[in-house]
């Protein structure tokens, strides 16, 4: 079940993994983008923590309010992307307090849909979308949610991008990890831990 305090506690993980992250995020923007993803997704966590200690009525009042921070405080292309993901989750929670795993699993296939439709981007572009359909699209319960995020994060290692600012390198884009791609494992790792 992924209750109102459970989602408070997973982005509060997400925030101090993408800390820790920071580095890694920046230099894999540095090598097939412009080295800004590190610090963009820092501040717009620190921004989604700073509204945690508000009251929330439900789930998704919860991840509406992450969206919009999102959306304005982490800038670059990733912002729009990672906003429009957790506002388009919202009237799936809708009410609810609590989620079980298959309400969580909706909203996530929400956020999906969400992203692809805002980077006008389908799998196989070496992007976030890389990471959330594949991860999303046959989920159970029983699955070991890191491993499969680490497997999909790696398999964007090998691609070429062609969406976004990685598809100005062309050929030279593949042999390094999409960061967005492991921004996004980062996130869902932590939502996932509090679905368990
Ligand atoms: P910017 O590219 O503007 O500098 P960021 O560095 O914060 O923004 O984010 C880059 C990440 O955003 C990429 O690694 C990729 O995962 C994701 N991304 C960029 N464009 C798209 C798109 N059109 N669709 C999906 N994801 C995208
Ligand atoms: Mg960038």
């Amino acid at each position: 079940m992924l209750t109102i305090d459970g989602f408070k506690q997973a982005l509060r993980h997400a925030q101090s993994e993408i800390e820790a992250n920071k580095d890694t995020l920046t230099d894999l923007d540095r090598a097939i983008g412009d080295g800004d993803h590190g610090i963009n997704m820092s501040r717009g966590f620190e921004a989604v923590v700073a509204v945690l200690d508000d009251d929330y009525a439900s789930l998704g009042d919860l991840s509406r309010k992450v969206g919009m921070t999102l959306m304005s405080k982490v800038g670059g292309a990733a912002g729009p992307l990672y906003g429009s993901a957790f506002v388009k989750a919202a009237p799936k929670f809708g009410d609810a307090t609590e989620a079980d795993f298959k309400l969580v699993k909706e909203a996530l296939l929400e956020a999906s849909t969400a992203i692809k439709a805002r980077g006008k981007s389908e799998v196989g572009q070496k992007t976030m979308v890389d990471v959330w359909e594949p991860f999303l699209s046959d989920l159970s319960e029983a699955d070991d949610f890191d491993a499969k995020l680490d497997r999909l994060v790696g398999e964007t290692e090998d691609m070429i991008a062609t969406k976004g600012r990685a598809s100005y390198f062309g050929e030279n884009s593949r042999g390094t990890v999409d960061p967005g791609a492991l921004s996004s494992s980062i996130v869902l790792k932590a939502i996932m831990k509090e679905v368990e």
